[in-house]
């Protein structure tokens, strides 16, 4: 029997129903296609057996059956189906068409009728089957399954057949047999077809996988992106062919449209259309062109900008395209000698960019001739780049004319090779630096040297800082020597013996060196014969000399440790260049020509990228106080405060602003605020000082009333006094020196703050701590009476203040005079009355008080004597145990304004109230202690029962119940 396999065709059946394809069918095997003996083994060949009959199908058709129907026989009767490779499958499926007799219509004589049939399979990878191998029993067959049927044929009844489909497997070798089983059933097997299922080429999320056939349980299919698609990971999207021909799940990973295509359905995609683009592989859509871009293409990845049009390198496709901005406007120049101020106004048109930088270009002409600046000339902040505008041009030579051009860039500028716009201004640098030198003269000869002396030219601009001084022997104008002067005199040593020398002298302020005198002509004495005589006459007077000069220097040395003991820094000397040794004094800001110049000095100018502003704190002078942070490369991170200067100031409040950083920058003490640096260069002007946690001290020590130590307290003094006692070595006048201007940092450390004078100058200033007086603004009540009455501001008036700050600490934070009008406090203080000690005050503390407060500026101590006493304090601090007398009715001779007795008081609400502790009245009430009598036995335990458990207030109360009762008489103990 020839073994004759029959494919049918590919077909495919494509229905979606809730998502699912169906699986495409390979047919390996069937009968019903074919048109010769199938020649299938019949065993055994002895009748009744399997017979291979032609006949008709439903449709009429001619096909190949086999068909058996034994009588009597119960053996069994074998039909095998020739060999059907697997091309592949695991499983196959066999569908079998087939009509069963009806038992109960057969002859009686055949009693072992059966109405089922059973199919084997066998598996070999060669087609080796013959009549007698494989034996024909089950092992080396497996049974499949037993078919039963569904529509029995009876006589003369319908003619009806059954369709079984039995799935095979799992298949493992090259090809297979099928063995038809009957044991007594009388049966037509009128069709068997064998097929497999595939999984049929899907395309899923953008990407298509092909027809794939389930060699195992589940199959992994390699995929590819769809056309104008792109994979969204590097891994190739894969997917799994189920054993039944089912796509098991969505592709592991995913494709997506590429750039200038976008989704047209779930599974393609469409090229953008012209005016639009996509930039990068996804789902989006595609997009309008950015500004001044089109494209006139479909699919196109990314808009061209329009001539003038450009995008920079690091510009993204999506941004618009812009072009180079235009020219700064009105540059304004400020000519201060040789150095130069520009300033000027942002383009009238930006080009649409927000990364607008500046360069300065600078060419020096003199006569006809212009060239390119030297490279002494500097730039602050810089030449390119610079984002401000606004830039310092120092290194300029006098009476030069240069050309400054301003131009505008941004980060086009490179990729439109055009030339930058700009704007440029001419300068002529001041003809005289300085004003030359004359009257050079020698005061003093002798063999080798000479003294000279010149004549100190009235400066009608600038200080003179030195003097440089040049000679040469007469003649040898290539041999100057330089020496350099503080004074207006010098010694020249070493001169050769009866020579004559020639001699130029020029001054040098801070905007350089003046020229050189004409030239003077001085000379050595001749040699003269030393005689005997001469010789012990020259001994004689050099001895006499030198214990002159020895007297001389014991005298000095003397009188300037008195002169420092006794000296009182007075304001009109306080801000003078005082040079001394040792000595550092401070330099006041506003003597300076141009007060930038001290904010350079003093202040270093910090980056403004290396701050980051956090919070605003507080309202300053001048501008929000703000808490941020300070990041200079290479230094640790730093919490810092930040002053800052609103909007819209005027040169003059951009100068007082920064004259409070050019007088902190001055000083380094740790009770003193330290500066971190200023920002000009950039809007706002900002000025950086080192952060403290706790604030301004009045308002802490309001904050924690009652909550620190004695001992803690003389701490804070102690550091306050410290302070001032640096400021006042340093010629350094506060004038405003109160808990208020004082700041705390976590530690508790205090440091003196506020250094800013404009609030006593300017009258507009709305604080009305500061009183208008002749002259200016003053806080009244921390004022010492000769500074309010003829403005004299000294170290001496600073005590004064200090020693209101002392009675502030002391009474955490109370109002200095309470509620009493400035002209009360002055008249009381003309009339000797002082505040009377805080409650609880050390008598110690408040006596020091009073010193600072006396009349006579001279007899208050100075800074240094406070800090010694204060530290006497700290070393025997029982001494702070013995607390202030309390005065007995108002004989005493000061100031007795604190809270009314508690015998003058009504209530007790009314009593709680004049000592702040209003808090605890609805306390003393539930507690009983409803009124003033009951109040005047309270004790400790009472307190605790009412809920009073701070130490501090515990104090405060018993304290103002201790004076009800001196003053009732109702002494207990
Ligand atoms: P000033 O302009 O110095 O009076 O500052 C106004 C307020 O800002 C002060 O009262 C403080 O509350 C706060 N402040 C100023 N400087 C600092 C600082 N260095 N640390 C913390 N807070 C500050």
């Amino acid at each position: 029997m020839d073994h004759v396999f029959w494919i049918g065709s590919v077909s495919w059946f494509w229905f979606v129903l809730t998502g699912l394809i169906t699986a495409e069918e390979e047919v390996l095997m069937n009968t019903k296609l074919e048109t010769s003996d199938l020649r299938w083994t019949i065993y055994p060949n002895t009748d009744p057996e399997w017979d291979e009959v032609t006949g008709l199908d439903e449709e009429g058709s001619s096909v190949r059956t086999f068909q058996i129907c034994p009588l009597e026989s119960v053996s069994s009767h074998w039909l095998r189906t020739s060999f059907i490779p697997r091309r592949g499958a695991s499983q196959v499926y066999v569908e079998v068409r087939f009509t069963m007799m009806e038992c109960s219509s057969m002859p009686n004589t055949y009693r072992t009728c059966k109405e089922t049939f059973n199919l084997y399979l066998y598996q070999s990878d060669e087609d080796t089957a013959t009549h007698t191998h494989p034996a024909w029993m089950e092992n080396p067959y497996s049974k499949v399954d037993t078919v039963a049927a569904d529509f029995l044929l009876r006589r003369g009844g319908e003619r009806k057949s059954n369709v079984k489909t039995v799935r095979v497997g799992p298949l493992a070798k090259r090809g297979f047999y099928l063995s038809f089983q009957t044991q007594g059933a009388c049966m037509a097997l009128l069709a068997v077809r064998v097929f497999l299922k595939k999984c049929p080429p899907v395309t899923r999320a953008f990407s298509s996988f092909p027809e794939t056939l389930p060699h195992s349980l589940v199959q992994q299919a390699g995929g590819v992106c769809v056309e104008n698609s792109a994979p969204l990971s590097e891994a190739p999207p894969t997917m799994f062919c189920g054993e039944d021909g089912q796509w098991v799940g969505p592709p592991s990973s995913s494709c997506a449209c590429g750039p200038g295509h976008e989704p047209a359905d779930s599974d393609r995609c469409r090229a953008c259309g012209s005016g639009q683009y996509k930039a990068s592989v996804g789902g989006s859509v595609c997009r309008v062109c950015p500004d001044n871009s089109n494209t006139h293409s479909a699919g196109s990845s990314v808009c061209l900008c329009r001539a003038g049009f450009y995008r920079a390198a690091s510009d993204l496709p999506d941004s618009a395209c812009t072009k180079p901005p235009s020219a700064p406007r009105s540059i304004i120049s400020q000519i201060n000698d040789t150095v130069v101020t520009l300033e000027w106004a942002e383009p009238v048109d930006r080009g649409g960019r927000l990364d607008l930088s500046y360069s300065v270009e600078c060419v020096c002409c003199r006569g006809p001739v212009c060239v390119a600046c030297a490279d002494s000339v500097t730039y602050r902040p810089g030449q390119v780049g610079v984002t401000g505008r606004r830039v310092i041009i120092r290194g300029l030579l006098p009476h030069t004319t240069y050309t400054f051009t301003v131009l505008s860039l941004s980060g086009v500028s490179a990729v439109s090779h055009t030339t930058p716009a700009s704007s440029s201004v001419n300068i002529t640098t001041s003809r005289d630096v300085a004003v030359p030198v004359s009257g050079v003269r020698r005061t003093k000869a002798s063999e080798s040297s000479v003294s000279l002396s010149w004549t100190v030219p009235s400066q009608n601009q600038h200080n003179i800082q030195e003097y440089q001084l040049r000679y040469s022997l007469k003649g040898q104008d290539d041999g100057w020597q330089y020496v350099s002067s503080k004074s207006s005199s010098v010694v020249l040593n070493d001169l050769a013996r009866g020579s004559q020398y020639q001699v130029q002298v020029r001054a040098r302020t801070v905007a350089g060196y003046g020229h050189f005198s004409t030239t003077a002509t001085i000379s050595t004495l001749p040699d003269e014969e030393e005689s005997p005589s001469r010789l012990m006459l020259t001994g004689v007077l050099v001895a006499i000399g030198l214990l002159i000069l020895i007297a001389v220097v014991i005298v000095a040395v003397f009188c300037f440790r008195r002169s420092n003991r006794t000296r009182d820094p007075d304001p009109d000397k306080s801000g003078q260049f005082l040079m001394g040794p040792g000595i550092k004094v401070y330099i006041d800001p506003f003597t300076y020509e141009d007060p930038n110049e001290a904010v350079r000095e003093f202040a270093k100018e910090i980056d403004v990228s290396f701050v980051k502003i956090e919070e605003v704190i507080g309202a300053g002078e001048f501008g929000e106080v703000c808490r941020g942070r300070l990041r200079v490369p290479g230094r640790k991170e730093s919490c810092v405060a930040i002053k800052t200067l609103k909007g819209g100031y005027t040169d003059k409040q951009r100068r007082d602003f920064l004259s409070e950083a050019s007088i902190m920058g001055q000083f380094q003490h740790p009770n003193i605020i330290h500066l971190e640096g200023v920002i000009t260069a950039s809007c706002p002007v900002m000025i950086l000082t080192e952060y403290m946690e706790n604030g301004a001290l009045d308002s802490f020590l309001r904050l924690n009333d009652g909550q620190f130590t004695g001992i803690q307290l003389v701490g804070m003094l102690r550091g306050i006094a410290s302070g001032m006692k640096y400021l006042s070595e340093m010629s350094f006048v506060h004038r405003d020196l109160a808990a208020r201007n004082i700041l705390v940092n976590s530690n508790l450390v205090c440091k003196v703050s506020d250094f800013g004078l404009s609030r006593f100058l300017t009258e507009n200033s709305s604080d009305p701590t500061y009183t208008s007086s002749l002259g200016g603004k003053i806080p009244i009540r921390w004022t010492a009476p000769e500074a309010i009455a003829f403005r004299k501001f000294t170290s001496a008036s600073d005590v004064w203040s200090y020693g209101i700050v002392m009675w502030e600490v002391m009474s955490f934070g109370e109002r200095p005079y309470w509620d009493m009008s400035n002209q009360d406090v002055i008249n009381a203080i003309e009339q000797d009355y002082r505040l009377p000690a805080p409650p609880e005050c050390p008598a110690s503390l408040h006596q020091l008080m009073l010193d600072c407060w006396q009349k006579e500026r001279s007899s208050r101590p100075r800074f240094c004597a406070i800090v010694s006493a204060l530290d006497r304090l700290i070393r025997h601090p029982a001494s702070l145990k013995i607390t202030a007398r309390i005065p007995d009715g108002l004989s005493h001779p000061l100031l007795d304004q604190r809270a009314p007795p508690l015998s003058l008081c009504s209530s007790v609400g009314e009593w709680l109230r004049a000592i702040k502790m209003e808090r605890y009245e609805s306390g003393f009430l539930q507690a009983g202690f409803t009124s003033i009598e009951l109040i005047s036995h309270i004790c400790t335990e009472d307190l605790l029962r009412i809920g009073v458990t701070l130490a501090g207030h515990q104090k405060k109360i018993l304290s103002s119940v201790q004076t009800l009762r001196i003053h009732s008489g109702s002494l207990r103990y």
